[in-house]
């Protein structure tokens, strides 16, 4: 194959589609110099030639070394100067290049070539032997550094020191022979280090370089990025070798960054800095205070030092032109890197900006407004997952963080409030007006009351699907879970961080967004839903096929669910209503009860409070489709735990506590995920099934007279395997809708469907069909099922499956497309060849999770349903699956 393309002078071999085998660094280099901007001539050699390097013992294939000279010929033609040459020598960058940039990940060599001949050429070509000096002494040291791996430190330490003597504060300040004198102690470092001299021919220093880049490739902080953006190991990396253009070449010449807009606001306005008589990562580097670019800018920062605008003010125009220029073509905002020699202007680099989230929003919409892109384009153009930063209040970046310890980001936004260890005095608190945190070690459903209470949440223990992280991000408050670094010492009340403790009282930030848990009040900015997010997720909620739900248990959630746009409740889970005030003690009496007769008695007293619980949801949700979901965990979650707790409970029933603790251990299951649950509880307890039927109904009724629009409740059927499990089921219901018909003399419409959470109803989906009216993809479960792999527990080895290669992501978060997804798929097709108008649709945490929305849209669902506070993130996600 091709190993090297060209780019120059108005014609270039690749272009911006040629990301995969150019880099996007190369890609864009090539496009910009077909666009005829002034891009100094280059090559580049594609990401075929890494995965060689490595596959080969790390050396370069011969082949390309021939198409890179051959190159190189082309870059001598086109600049007038000699690679090597001691009268006029070409100097080289050699760069970095992947698929996707991964700032500062990688390195790059710039002024390749020089050596103790070459320099005293570029001096006298340049009329500047100041220069050629401070470029030979810059490519001694990143030469050394990236190639020979000698310390960054040792070469600044020596800089540091004959300044000093020098009687130099600023590196300008040095003269010629001053650095030569630097770049000699520069040499002997080497020698010193190595046993060997720096290398002198430069078509070794050339090979050196590019090797150096390829193996940059696989360096601990390269390989670590990677992990964190889950971009691949085998894309490997472009190299770049471009003739070098100077802004070290006194005060005409200059180096600068800039954004076409602002990254941060998205105003359209040049953002960014340049300074003079420098060259490269000077500007980042902070050793000088950069400079603005347009005096507009200059004026707002209060600076004196004068802009590029004012002092180089061709270049600036020329500049400023070509940033339109790229904006049109490229159609987005770009993040571009620029140099000027003697007040000629060179493109060095141009990508996609990244931008805040709020950014991103406006430069859609303004660019919609500006014609560059249309609506479509526009809803594309926001990751749905961000606008999580919008929904929620949010630290305000400008202000330090006192971060004291650190887990997973498992519900985003930011809160501020008092530690409380226990449910209990979480709901004190509040009743006090006091804002807490509730820290726990994990938590469990009994702690619910505490949850509701607490403006977020911490956890020593636990994953992003814990109990804490799934009901944190369905309320819709801040979580951090597994905080591995942070201890909770219950029996002395403190919390243990890093290098602190703290009691019950002190006040903490969580970051549910970073995972960080900070000591004290942050100052927070407050979300903002109007303007340019209400305008993309109009045109999002246009151009969508299926339609968003949400899961929600309480009217909090659904009227939450309501303001960010949802389209009815896909799941209530009705088992959270009885964790609530008083009605555990009733609950618990239903299931303590010796017989029927006992349990009737209590579901008595349950039916009125669920009934209410409906009315108030189907109010809320006027008309809105609504599903129901029947009991569905095991019984025994129910009863107390502790000591104190049974015996408080045995008191109240009148029994005895060793009775109590008897029928709790009657209860015990080994493994209650796969145990007496779902509809199996609905068979063994068809009363319990009966009073639930009976509430929604009754409610059903009540809220279509208080509304005036007709509710069409669905009622869904957790954990079903077999189709007569389901008819069993459906037989309870069916007979309480005629009952309440009957009573009232009146007609219900309801729809009797199942969950689809176990790989046997998947596969028998058509059978199943034939008596579930909807089918609600419940993929925490099936996830579970399919895997054989406890969603509680798939945190002690999931971590090492990923570290290991062995998957690739979490499937609790993102769908197993492979797996579970065809299982979806599976039981799609056969329940709709038995019932064609099938309302399908998905109600696990994977509803809110944009990769698994758009499998999702590929399969036909009908809809989506997720926690509140992701409604916008599906909203978008959805309408993006059909662009
Ligand atoms: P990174 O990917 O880390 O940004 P680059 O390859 O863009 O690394 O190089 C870093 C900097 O080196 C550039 O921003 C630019 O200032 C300088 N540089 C790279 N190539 C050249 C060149 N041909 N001429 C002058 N400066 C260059
Ligand atoms: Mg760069
Ligand atoms: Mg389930």
């Amino acid at each position: 194959g091709k190993w090297v393309y060209s780019f120059g002078a108005g014609k270039a071999e690749g272009g911006a589609g040629d990301v995969e085998h150019l880099g996007g660094k190369g890609a864009n280099l090539a496009e910009m110099a077909g666009l005829g901007l002034p891009v100094p001539p280059g090559l580049t050699i594609v990401t075929d030639a890494c995965t060689h390097f490595y596959a080969h013992g790390r050396t370069l294939p011969e082949e390309m070394k021939g198409e890179v000279l051959a190159g190189l010929n082309r870059i001598e033609s086109e600049t007038g100067r000699y690679f090597g040459s001691a009268k006029n020598p070409l100097l080289l960058s050699v760069r970095s290049g992947a698929r996707t940039s991964m700032p500062g990940m990688m390195d790059t060599v710039l002024n390749l070539g020089l050596n103790d001949e070459t320099v005293v050429g570029l001096a006298h070509s340049a009329g500047d032997a100041r220069f050629a000096w401070d470029s030979y002494r810059r490519f001694i040291q990143m030469y050394g550094d990236v190639v020979l791996g000698i310390e960054h430190e040792m070469f600044e330490e020596i800089l540091d020191h004959e300044k000093g003597r020098f009687g130099h504060e600023l590196d300008t300040e040095l003269t010629a022979d001053e650095w030569k004198h630097v770049t000699a102690l520069y040499k002997q470092l080497i020698e010193d280090e190595l046993g060997e001299p720096f290398p002198q021919e430069p078509e070794v220093q050339l090979w050196g370089a590019v090797a150096a880049v390829f193996a940059s490739w696989m360096n601990a902080r390269a390989i670590t990025y990677r992990q964190l953006h889950n971009i691949p190991g085998h894309w490997g990396t472009a190299v770049n070798i471009q003739a070098m253009v100077f802004g070290n070449l006194g005060s005409s010449s200059a180096t600068g960054v800039a954004f076409t807009r602002n990254p941060s606001t998205g105003e359209r306005a040049l953002y960014g800095e340049f300074l003079v008589n420098a060259q490269g990562e000077d500007v980042v580097a902070g050793i000088r205070t950069p400079q603005s670019l347009s005096e507009k800018a200059r004026l707002e920062s209060g600076s004196d030092k004068p802009s590029m605008e004012k002092l180089m003010p061709k270049a600036f125009a020329e500049f400023t032109a070509i940033c339109d220029r790229l904006e049109t073509h490229y159609r987005d905002m770009q993040d571009v890197e620029f140099t000027i020699e003697r007040g000629k202007l060179w493109m060095l680099q141009t990508r996609s900006g990244k931008r805040t989230t709020k950014a991103a929003m406006k430069i859609a919409v303004d660019m919609v407004a500006e014609g560059l892109i249309d609506e479509d384009d526009a809803v594309s153009r926001i990751e749905p997952s961000s606008l999580d930063q919008l929904l929620h209040p949010t630290i305000d970046p400008r202000m330090a963080r006192e971060v004291i310890g650190s887990g997973l980001p498992a519900s985003p936004g930011a809160a501020t409030g008092e530690i409380v260890f226990t449910a209990e005095d979480a709901v004190t608190a509040r009743e006090e007006g006091r804002k807490v945190i509730l820290v726990r070690m994990e938590t469990s459903p009994e702690d619910i009351h505490g949850m509701h209470a607490a403006e977020a949440i911490l956890t020593t223990r636990g994953g992003m699907t814990s109990h804490a992280a799934v009901v944190a991000r369905g309320m819709g408050i801040p979580c951090v879970t597994g905080a591995g670094s942070m201890r909770v010492d219950l029996r002395n009340g403190v919390l243990l961080g890093i290098g602190v403790k703290l009691k019950k009282g002190d006040i903490i930030t969580i970051d549910g967004s970073s995972g960080q848990v900070l000591q004290g009040a942050v100052p927070m900015l407050q979300p903002e839903l109007s303007g340019d997010f209400a305008k993309l997720m109009q045109w999002a909620d246009r151009t969508r096929r299926m339609t968003v739900r949400t899961n929600a248990d309480t009217p909090g959630d659904a009227r939450a669910a309501r303001s960010f746009g949802a389209e009815g409740i896909g799941l209530c889970r009705t088992e959270h209503m009885f964790f609530e005030g008083e009605r555990i003690h009733v609950m618990r009496e239903m299931i303590l009860a010796e017989d029927e007769a006992g349990r009737r008695a209590a579901l008595d007293k349950l039916l009125p409070m669920q009934r209410s619980d409906f009315t108030e949801l189907f109010t809320i949700m006027h008309g809105l489709p609504v599903t129901i979901r029947l009991l569905d965990p095991p019984l025994h979650e129910f009863l107390p735990k502790t000591a104190k707790e049974i015996a408080e409970v045995a008191t109240a029933m009148g029994l005895e506590p060793r009775a109590l603790a008897q029928r709790i251990e009657a209860l015990h299951e080994f493994n209650p995920m796969l145990g007496h649950r779902g509809c199996r509880l609905a068979i063994s307890y068809p009363e319990i099934a009966e009073m639930q039927a009976r509430a929604i109904f009754e409610a059903a009724v009540a809220a279509g007279l208080e509304t005036g629009a007709p509710v069409v409740p669905e009622i869904m059927v957790p954990l079903v395997g077999l189709r007569s499990e389901l008819d069993y089921v459906k037989g309870v219901i069916d007979r309480v809708a005629s009952e309440v018909m009957r009573e009232g003399a009146l007609e219900i419409s309801y729809l009797v469907g199942t969950m689809i959470e176990l790989p046997r109803a998947a596969i028998r989906a058509h059978v199943i069909a034939e008596a579930a009216e909807f089918f609600s993809f419940g993929t925490n479960d099936l996830t579970q099922t399919t895997f054989g792999m406890s969603r509680d527990d798939a945190s002690a080895f999931l971590p090492t499956y990923q570290r290991k290669g062995i998957i690739e992501r979490d499937p609790f978060i993102s769908l197993d497309f492979d797996g579970v997804g065809e299982l979806i798929r599976i039981a799609a097709e056969r329940g709709r060849q038995t019932r064609p108008d099938m309302k399908l649709g998905i109600c696990g945490e994977h509803g809110g999770d944009p990769a698994s929305i758009h499998f999702c849209e590929d399969v036909g669902l009908d809809y989506v349903s997720c926690s509140p506070f992701r409604v916008p993130i599906a909203r978008l996600s959805a309408a993006q699956a059909t662009i």
